[in-house]
């Protein structure tokens, strides 16, 4: 019993976390990297095989450009040329 964190990330997602700078689409600024934590609910999931019962929590990463205060998504960065 614990609380659980699950990234929810598509395909895309995780390879501009892997391989994409992080720098504004916008602007060309360094990104702040924010953690953004959803409460989705309270039961079980399902962790590398293992079942889990508790508080989870859905993460989410996300960014800011702190030149224009705005949120970045880790798609955004995929879009930048
Ligand atoms: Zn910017």
């Amino acid at each position: 019993m614990g609380d659980l964190y699950r990234a929810d990330m598509g395909l895309m997602e995780i390879i501009a976390l892997l391989f994409y700078r992080k720098k504004c689409p916008n602007c060309k600024s360094k990104l702040r990297h924010i953690n953004n934590m959803m409460f989705k609910k309270r039961g079980s999931t399902v962790i590398n095989s293992v079942n889990h019962y508790g508080d989870i929590y859905s993460v989410k990463f996300s960014y800011r450009c702190d030149k224009y205060d705005k949120e970045i998504q880790l798609l955004d960065l995929t879009k930048s040329k």
